[in-house]
């Protein structure tokens, strides 16, 4: 005899077919296609990571980082359905994205002001020390605007711009 087919839905396109994922609950092409994603936008994700680690230009942070963000975003909706697609929560990895990127900003602008003391520090005339002075209070501030908020180290990162700031003007 025969008897009733046992259908499952998968929990990403809710079609009923034969056989579901036995962790994620999602048909072949589903599970196919999500993973298939997922491990493309992980290369391009961990080589911006690298390159935010690295890097000393402050566009080139800012714009990896955007792409970092973009694509750990087109996850969200999967995890909104139960399926995660990565080891840690895209929360959890957007926030270390921010951090990451945070710390190495901070990191260039203390170069920047290592560099600037001592070319205060060298400067012969009242007039060069000043123009010393307010390049890195400029380049200072832009630094700043630049951080990410939304990360644990935002107000960390903020006092110790400011801080450096204030150095800087009480030093001229
Ligand atoms: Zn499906």
């Amino acid at each position: 005899m025969f008897k009733v087919k046992i259908m499952h839905k998968c929990k990403w396109c809710e079609n009923l077919v034969e056989k579901v994922s036995e962790k994620e609950k999602l048909c072949d092409y589903c599970r196919f296609e999500i993973f298939n994603l997922a491990k493309s936008r992980l290369r391009v994700i961990s080589e911006s990571y690298n390159i935010i680690k690295e890097s000393s230009n402050l566009e080139t942070i800012i714009s990896r980082r955007k792409i970092m963000i973009d694509y750990l975003n087109e996850f969200i909706k999967y995890e909104q359905k139960g399926i995660e697609v990565y080891s840690i929560s895209i929360n959890d990895a957007i926030n270390s994205t921010n951090f990451e990127s945070n710390k190495r900003i901070l990191e260039l602008l203390t170069l920047k002001f290592e560099k600037s003391i001592q070319k205060i520090n060298k400067s012969k005339t009242i007039k060069s020390k000043q123009n010393n002075a307010s390049k890195f209070v400029k380049e200072a501030m832009i630094i700043k605007d630049n951080y990410f908020s939304f990360a644990e180290n935002f107000d960390l990162c903020t006092q110790t711009a400011e801080e450096l700031i204030k150095i800087v003007l009480s030093s001229n």
